[in-house]
């Protein structure tokens, strides 16, 4: 799997040449507000590394997830959403909505959210 995959959009984001407003970043991982937020609080967190859906996630790629799963929780907490409740959601291929291969946290909150269907 290519580190960057050069149709990606995120890929893009990732390589600064696509502009976002970016929220946190370190050598593996990047968080930035949904361009299209269905609710107050919408973030996305991914990896920088081009990884098209989760099942392409390798064995040795666990602990990068448990990383994105730590900044997701932590963006939560600074967005002030935990106590009112907040979805960490990831969509697995285009059956589930998934529109942007390159995998994403969702990080929904700051309305009810009600029960997933
Ligand atoms: P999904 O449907 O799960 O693949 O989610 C893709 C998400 O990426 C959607 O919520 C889009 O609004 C969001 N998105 C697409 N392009 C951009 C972009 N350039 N900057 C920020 N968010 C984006
Ligand atoms: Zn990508």
């Amino acid at each position: 799997m290519p580190d960057r995959d050069p149709e990606c959009v995120f890929c893009g984001i990732v390589a600064g040449e696509i502009p976002s407003t970016k929220l946190y970043e370190d050598e593996e991982i990047l968080a930035f507000e949904d361009i299209h937020p269905v609710a107050p609080v919408h973030l996305l967190v991914i990896p920088k590394r081009h990884i098209p859906t989760a099942d392409d996630v390798r064995d040795e790629e666990g602990d990068l997830l448990g990383r994105m799963f730590l900044t997701a929780r932590s963006l939560a907490r600074s967005a002030g959403i935990v106590e009112d409740g907040y979805r960490i959601v990831m969509n697995v291929n285009r059956g589930a909505g998934q529109l942007v291969f390159h995998i994403h946290f969702h990080v929904l909150g700051g309305r009810p959210l009600g029960k997933m269907g």
